[in-house]
């Protein structure tokens, strides 16, 4: 069925800020995520659903196939690597920037000192630390990464800031700008092929509703 449209999205702040950008494409869900356990949800449009998943396994889904299009942020896309997928729009939402943060008033030493760094975008970090010429020993963490400096686990950690709220808080600060983050529509490259017309015309309805929403 070359109608049909599988769309990988996660919980929370992306699913509430596509929910608007669906809604401009004629779909919207017939359950909310956050009150059902459901993992795939019905839309009012039969041929299309959406499945519910963990923020760093979208692209994994889109790439396998296992669901034409997703939502993803750019730093979770920046961490997978993006193979297999095409990234056609920025949808504008969930901003926020990667940036490398430590200990209030501790900068980072210069390129030659060995650092530890705590963080869950091991990979995002290694390239750049390494753009920068520096040896970090990298400590793979799956979240909390603000409280690795305050405990000793890693002398400065790599996370998405918004406000800056959580970094100072915790007695921690900004140090260096990775990455402007925001989520992107992600799309099966096979999928993009085989139903070309429906996906191309749900493209430009998303594309559409984010400059309206500008
Ligand atoms: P803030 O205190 O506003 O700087 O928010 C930082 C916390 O919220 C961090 O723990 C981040 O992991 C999370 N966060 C903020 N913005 C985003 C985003 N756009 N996507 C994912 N996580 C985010």
């Amino acid at each position: 069925m070359s109608d049909r449209l599988t769309i990988a999205l996660s919980k929370g702040r992306i699913f509430k800020e596509t929910l608007p950008l669906l809604r401009a494409a004629g779909i919207e869900p017939t359950e909310d995520p956050d009150k059902s356990r459901k993992l795939i949800l019905d839309t009012n449009q039969p041929g299309v659903k959406l499945l519910i998943l963990r923020a760093t396994d979208v692209p994994t889904h889109v790439q396998y196939g296992a669901a034409d299009v997703g939502v993803a942020g750019k730093d979770v896309l920046m961490e997978h690597g993006g193979e297999g997928l095409y990234e056609p729009v920025d949808l504008e939402i969930a901003r926020c920037r990667l940036m490398v943060a430590g200990r209030e008033g501790e900068a980072l030493p210069p390129a030659g000192a060995r650092v530890r760094v705590a963080t869950k975008y091991v990979n995002c970090a290694r390239d750049h630390f390494s753009d920068e010429g520096r040896q970090v020993e990298l400590v793979k963490l799956y979240g909390s990464m603000e409280l690795a400096p305050l405990v000793g686990l890693a002398d400065f950690i790599v996370d998405v800031v918004d406000t800056g709220n959580t970094l100072r808080a915790n007695g921690l600060e900004p140090l260096e700008h990775i990455a402007d983050i925001s989520s992107r529509l992600i799309v099966n490259k096979a999928s993009l092929k085989i139903k070309h017309a429906r996906i191309r015309e749900f493209i430009a309805q998303i594309a559409d509703a984010v400059a309206a929403a500008r």
